[in-house]
């Protein structure tokens, strides 16, 4: 699995948000994106998970526009855990990474045994068995994010994109999520705040500011004092790995 994002501009209302990004990630990497509140990360990567479409550039993944792809070529090419879950719907757990099949069903084509293993197998996965006869919502926020991280799974997607898959979680379960996320063994495209967890979990960093990629590198590279003050505007900043 290669994904290559090249010259990837996205607007919101005609408003530039992104501009000009190039992004690649190789086979089984693990491809952090950082930068301020506001500066395009989520926006950038739902160019790539197909929520907001280009404004020019593509996103490719083994050759393959994912702009280009029916619904379920997509699907089995990435899978995304988004920033903000609608946290409270009402459907057991299983259900909700059944979800994750659903576009490969039909009304002609129900959820068959093989789809209900790959959910077992999905939630097994993600360490997540024992909730299988539980309501989502009456799930803690750790649980919730192994669920929508197993229903993304479902899809058997060789991309995983995520959007800040720590947020709202406390320090264990921010470790947890992100030991799970490299265990995996999926190449990962992962939007992180933390920069000490993005040096530590990530492979390579793209970092962007105001809509453009202005660092990128192996983590220890990137992420100099000098760098992080600039990009975050904080001046000088203690070392962050
Ligand atoms: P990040 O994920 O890095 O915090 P976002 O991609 O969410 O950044 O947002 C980038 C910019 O796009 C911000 O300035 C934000 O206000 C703007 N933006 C995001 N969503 C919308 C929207 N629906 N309408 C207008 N502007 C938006
Ligand atoms: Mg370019
Ligand atoms: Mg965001």
């Amino acid at each position: 699995m290669r994904l290559r994002a090249s010259d990837l501009s996205m607007a919101i209302d005609r408003q530039p948000i992104v501009s000009d990004v190039d992004i690649t990630v190789g086979p089984g990497e693990v491809v952090g994106l950082v930068g301020p509140n506001g500066s395009g990360k989520s926006t950038l990567l739902r160019g790539v998970y197909r929520v907001l479409r280009p404004e020019a550039g593509h996103v490719e993944i083994d050759g393959h526009d994912v702009w280009t792809l029916s619904a379920k070529s997509a699907a089995r090419r990435v899978a995304a855990l988004v920033q903000e879950p609608a946290g409270d719907f009402d459907f057991d757990v299983r259900e909700i990474v059944r979800m994750g099949r659903s576009p490969y069903l039909s009304v002609l084509r129900p959820a068959s045994a093989t789809d209900e293993r790959i959910v077992t197998d999905a939630l097994a996965r993600v360490g997540a068995a024992p909730l299988a006869g539980r309501r989502f919502r009456t799930l803690s926020g750790g649980e919730k994010q192994r669920v929508l991280l197993a229903r993304a799974l479902a899809q058997q997607p060789d991309l995983l994109v995520l959007d800040e898959p720590t947020n709202h979680l406390d320090v264990r379960h921010q470790l947890e999520t992100l030991d799970l996320m490299r265990r995996l063994g999926i190449a990962t495209l992962t939007a992180l705040h933390d920069l000490n967890l993005a040096a530590a979990y990530c492979d390579r960093l793209y970092v962007l500011t105001a809509g453009r990629v202005v660092a990128s590198g192996p983590p220890e590279d990137v992420l100099s004092p000098d760098l992080v003050g600039t990009v975050f505007g904080v001046g000088a900043v203690p070392s962050v790995h």
